[in-house]
């Protein structure tokens, strides 16, 4: 059967990665979170004191950049893909609150983007992938078949968050993910390279009211009339 490439973008913790991954377990596809590879570049930088609340030192993080390697591996054939940092499995560091606070200063980098758009691009050659992040319909496979741009209220997507993280965390507050929130959004739309925009020929929903099945259901038939051809 024909193989297709599904962008899915849009705001932070709009449940792009929920629904990507659904896609991919449904058509058997690949899926990847573009957002991980940021998050682990982000933790790479500091790790090595290339970034801290008062200081920023880019040029010698850009130095170093080729000496960072990203892998997607799976510990055994069940589980999810996990994010390794040259060597190491980091994905439960990535995902919390110190490294969300940093990650969207670090993919304003050029440099950065340009080495992980060039990763990303080698997953897509074969087709069948669903990846999502920010600028997959834009930049990295403009060329997708189906495009999918998410979004939802600030608000909504924060409490979604707060739901997720209170469990792992119990010091967190909703107030403090609602301003990470907000300030990701403005950091992500107003960057000069690849700000997060939707691409004109992607597809807009907003899923402050649907759940989560409904979604599944509607972006899957859109995946099923490009594989046909239908569209
Ligand atoms: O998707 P996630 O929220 O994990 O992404 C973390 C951050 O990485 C985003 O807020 C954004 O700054 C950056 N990102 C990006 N381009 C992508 C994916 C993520 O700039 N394709």
């Amino acid at each position: 059967m024909k193989k297709i490439i599904i962008a899915i973008d849009g705001y932070s913790s709009t449940g792009k990665s929920t629904v990507a991954k659904q896609l991919a377990d449904y058509l058997d596809y690949i899926y990847v979170d573009s957002g991980a590879m940021y998050r682990a570049v982000t933790l790479f930088a500091l790790q090595n004191n290339y970034l801290s609340k008062d200081n920023f030192d880019k040029e010698s993080l850009i130095k170093v950049l080729p000496e960072i390697q990203l892998d997607f591996k799976k510990e055994n054939a069940d589980s999810k893909a996990n994010m390794f940092l040259n060597g190491v499995n980091v994905e439960k560091e990535i995902r919390t609150m110190y490294v969300s606070d940093f990650v969207s200063p670090i993919a304003t980098l050029s440099e950065v983007r340009k080495k992980l758009v060039a990763i990303q691009h080698q997953m897509g050659i074969k087709k069948g992938i669903v990846m999502d992040g920010r600028d997959i319909g834009t930049v990295v496979f403009p060329k997708a078949e189906l495009k999918i741009f998410m979004t939802a209220d600030a608000e909504v997507r924060a409490m979604r968050r707060f739901n997720e993280l209170k469990e792992k965390d119990e010091t967190i507050t909703y107030d403090e993910i609602l301003k990470n929130v907000q300030k990701r959004d403005l950091m992500d739309t107003t960057r000069e390279d690849s700000p997060l925009i939707i691409a004109n020929d992607a597809i807009e929903i907003d899923n402050s009211e649907t759940n989560e099945e409904d979604q599944f259901h509607i972006i899957l038939q859109l995946a099923k009339d490009r594989v046909a051809g239908r569209i």
